[in-house]
């Protein structure tokens, strides 16, 4: 990591500020070069070149991302931020956040809901919650009628391969069913 990754944006900033000027050879305006006196010479209007500038001198990733893929949309040629565009693209991005938050809250069983969350967990919470339904499905759907204990022992092993714990809870289910049982029947037929 050279010296320069160590300077922060306000000390760039001081420095490097995109110089705005019509174009050669074209109707509208553009980055044309920064006030340190590097020079653009591409055709577009300099806003790829100008992120790759303070990328190359440390700027935060932030503002390297704002340079490379969001002044194009919010600031108009001029370099005169454009509020219309930034409540569009905010707007936008709100909706992604709060749909992103739902599926991942629904695919994980609750465990995750930001938005931010890195998508390898998301998946992986989300593969575990999967294995955690398939492993109660497999013991309730077929435990009762295991004939062998060898074959019992074998759906068993696997579902708890899946998620440690289900054959537990199937028994408490099951328990909790026959109590449930014995209290309506009493409650038909009271003594
Ligand atoms: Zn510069």
């Amino acid at each position: 990591m050279s010296d320069d990754k160590t300077q922060s944006w306000y000390d760039i900033a001081d420095q490097h500020e995109p110089a705005w000027m019509p174009l050669i050879g074209d109707d509208g305006m553009g980055i044309f070069g920064c006030w340190c006196g590097a020079p653009y010479d591409g055709d577009d209007n300099g806003m790829a070149w100008y992120a790759d500038h303070i990328a190359a001198l440390g700027a935060s990733d932030y503002i390297n991302e704002y340079w490379a893929n969001w002044a194009g949309i919010v600031e108009a040629p001029t370099g005169q931020l454009s509020r219309d565009a930034v409540a569009r693209e905010l707007a936008d991005y709100s909706v992604v956040m709060d749909q992103a938050s739902q599926v991942y809250d629904d695919l994980t069983g609750g465990r995750i809901s930001k938005p931010n969350t890195a998508a390898r967990h998301v998946i992986s919470e989300a593969r575990d919650s999967f294995d955690e339904f398939a492993a109660h499905d497999l013991i309730e759907a077929l435990y009762a009628d295991m004939e062998t204990d060898a074959d019992r022992k074998a759906l068993v092993d696997y579902a708890e391969s899946l998620h440690p714990g289900v054959l537990g809870a199937y028994q408490a289910r099951v328990e909790h069913r026959a109590v449930r049982a014995a209290e309506l029947a009493k409650e038909a037929n009271p003594s």
